[in-house]
């Protein structure tokens, strides 16, 4: 059988990533609506690597085009649960990638300086530069996921009493990050919004394995354990988070998490994907500068000794 030419597989891809968008206006219901265990029934864990290694590449190339380019940026927030797969995801994804041209920025608990100013500062700073690629592992949508499963998070934001108005608030940060999304995108800045959906059971077995192996207890937390306790809490407020910010210009994906091999090709192909839409292009020199390369050219040209076949 002979391979699927590249526009086919283009044509796949697209298909796959077409599953996992959110439709911007649709109500989202976790778990009901999004298989953690997801993939297509024509793929196998056995062409993964050489998948993985083919969108890797694409993404070399590609995010080489974005830099020599500098007009657009690309922006990718992941979102999760503990031991959903972000940071193994970040490395395999980003592996090819020239250093030069990606930023990670990870948004912990916010620092007392950082709750001196409006919720979207800290992540505003670290918006990938024109060029550049940025992934942020959590970002302010932590805003409406953990400071409003635990309301002590919002109590320490010291917000006027005005803003913090029940359930207004979270409409309203809502739409603030939808308008700050719109801005960034009219300005070049292209988002890419990852959910990786894992599944309550398959993080159980994750922790475990934390647990099980002494080289992976430094990745396990009692914090991970108390927040799995607010399991329930978090798919609601990651349903509404899914419902109202998967705009057309910076629309979600819930990508299925649970096998982690599927995780990585899924991120590749969406990330990927966005980039070849965007098709940067490398700049194109005047004719005479061109010229003047072909003077320079024949200039060093006689400055080496003649070399007589190798
Ligand atoms: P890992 O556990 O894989 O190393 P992580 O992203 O879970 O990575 P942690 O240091 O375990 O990193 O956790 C960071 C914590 O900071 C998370 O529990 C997250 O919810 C919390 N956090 C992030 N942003 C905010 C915020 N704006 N307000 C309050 N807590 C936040
Ligand atoms: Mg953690």
């Amino acid at each position: 059988m002979t391979e699927p030419s590249s526009d086919i597989r283009r044509e796949h891809v697209k298909q796959l990533i077409d599953h996992l968008r959110v439709r911007p206006g649709t109500e989202v219901r976790l778990p009901h609506d999004f298989d953690p265990r997801f993939k297509p029934d024509n793929l196998s864990k056995e062409q993964a690597p050489d998948l993985l290694a083919e969108g890797v590449g694409l993404l070399a190339e590609y995010q080489d085009r974005l830099y020599a380019q500098d007009t657009y940026s690309v922006l990718v927030v992941l979102q999760a649960m503990d031991a959903a797969g972000k940071d193994g995801t970040i490395k395999h994804v980003m592996s090819g990638v020239n250093p030069q041209g990606v930023n990670v920025h990870s948004f912990k608990s916010p620092s007392t300086e950082e709750l001196d100013h409006e919720f979207l500062w800290r992540c505003a700073q670290k918006v990938p530069a024109k060029g550049m690629i940025g992934i942020f592992n959590r970002s302010y949508y932590e805003e409406v996921l953990v400071v409003r499963v635990h309301p002590k998070f919002l109590s320490a934001q010291h917000l006027p009493p005005s803003a913090v108005k029940e359930p207004q608030i979270w409409r309203r940060r809502f739409r603030e990050i939808n308008d700050w999304e719109r801005y960034l995108t009219d300005n070049g800045t292209k988002i890419i919004k990852i959910f990786l959906n894992v599944s309550r059971d398959e993080q159980a077995r994750r922790f475990l394995a934390r647990i099980d192996d002494p080289a992976k207890n430094w990745k396990f937390s009692p914090a991970d354990m108390t927040e799995r306790g607010f399991w329930d809490d978090y798919q609601r407020v990651y349903s509404e988070m899914l419902s109202h910010t998967s705009t057309d210009h910076a629309p979600w994906y819930v990508v299925p998490a649970d096998r982690k091999w599927f995780a990585r090709l899924a991120t590749v192909g969406i990330i990927s994907d966005v980039l070849m839409d965007l098709n940067p292009q490398y700049p194109t020199v005047a004719p005479e500068v061109k010229a003047k390369l072909g003077e320079m050219k024949k200039q060093l040209e006689a400055e080496l000794p003649h070399e007589s076949g190798k």
